[in-house]
């Protein structure tokens, strides 16, 4: 039986019917995706066409909604300081998460924000809450996934106590929930790979957050070591984290029927890395 879906962040150029198509000729049984280009504030609306060749592929190939990851875009800061900032960053948002709901997708992945150094980390872990209220208000069906980051220049999102805090201050807890990123983890700080660290880790975790929120992960080697606040992405076995961590991940449960996406920099990789994760899930 599958318990494990496994795939990675796929491209959707010339359309993103053809993300589907990408992940399954990796061998994947999950993705990730953006919908629209990760550069740009603005994007064309999709098209009748895109949305049903979309659906239309995902089902023919056997990917569900829940297995599948889109990430908006990088421009994108939630806790932005100050106010035309974040009012242009709460527009786009909305327009990620209808996009979303347009192609039938349930979750909507995103980097919390940056406090830019003029407001206190407090008080931007509350602006992200903030905007992830005024979004589902003017939405439906999508959860908000907050991904933890590695903590790099002002970025909030690097301890799971940031994580916990939006989660605290959203109103509708049954639509938000997290992702967490391997290396962002470890360069934030968290030790995975003595067995004893990674217990206390995700035991942290459980305490802190809530296994019920995780809705996905992410699953990248680090090239610096644990808790450089640097996010460089590794192959996995190429980076400090080695394919220990990732071998225990692989045998535990607590992973089981959520996407596990690769970010790893090399997509030619990834049918390697896929295959190599499914024997050690056992699949
Ligand atoms: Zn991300
Ligand atoms: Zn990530």
């Amino acid at each position: 039986m599958t318990k494990k879906f496994l795939g990675a962040h796929v491209s959707s150029a010339g359309g993103v019917e053809n993300a589907p198509v990408n992940a399954s000729e990796i061998g994947a049984t999950a993705f990730a995706l953006f919908t629209k280009n990760q550069r740009q504030w603005k994007a064309k609306p999709l098209t009748e066409e895109n949305i049903s060749k979309f659906k239309q592929n995902c089902k023919q190939l056997g990917f569900s909604a829940r297995h599948i990851l889109p990430h908006d875009s990088y421009l994108i800061n939630l806790g932005h300081p100050e106010r035309e900032g974040i009012e242009k960053s709460r527009e786009a948002f909305l327009d990620e998460v209808q996009r979303c709901e347009q192609l039938g997708l349930e979750l909507l992945n995103f980097h919390p924000g940056s406090h830019l150094n003029k407001i206190t980390e407090d008080e931007c872990l509350q602006r992200v809450a903030e905007s992830v209220n005024l979004t589902l208000d003017k939405s439906k069906g999508v959860i908000a996934v907050i991904e933890n980051t590695a903590g790099q220049g002002s970025n909030v999102g690097y301890r799971f106590e940031h994580l916990a805090r939006i989660i605290e201050l959203v109103e509708d807890k049954s639509r938000v929930g997290v992702c967490i990123d391997t290396c962002h983890g470890w360069a934030g700080g968290y030790d995975f790979l003595s067995e004893e660290e990674y217990e206390k880790n995700w035991t942290d975790f459980e305490r802190l957050v809530g296994l019920k929120y995780l809705k996905g992960l992410h699953l990248n080697d680090a090239k610096k070591d644990v808790g450089s606040k640097v996010d460089r992405h590794a192959s996995l076995g190429e980076g400090f984290m080695t394919k220990r961590t990732f071998e225990r991940m692989m045998k535990d449960d607590r992973f089981n029927d959520i996407p596990i996406i690769l970010e790893t920099p090399n997509p030619e990789l990834w049918p390697e890395e896929i295959k190599w994760l499914k024997q050690e899930a056992g699949q």
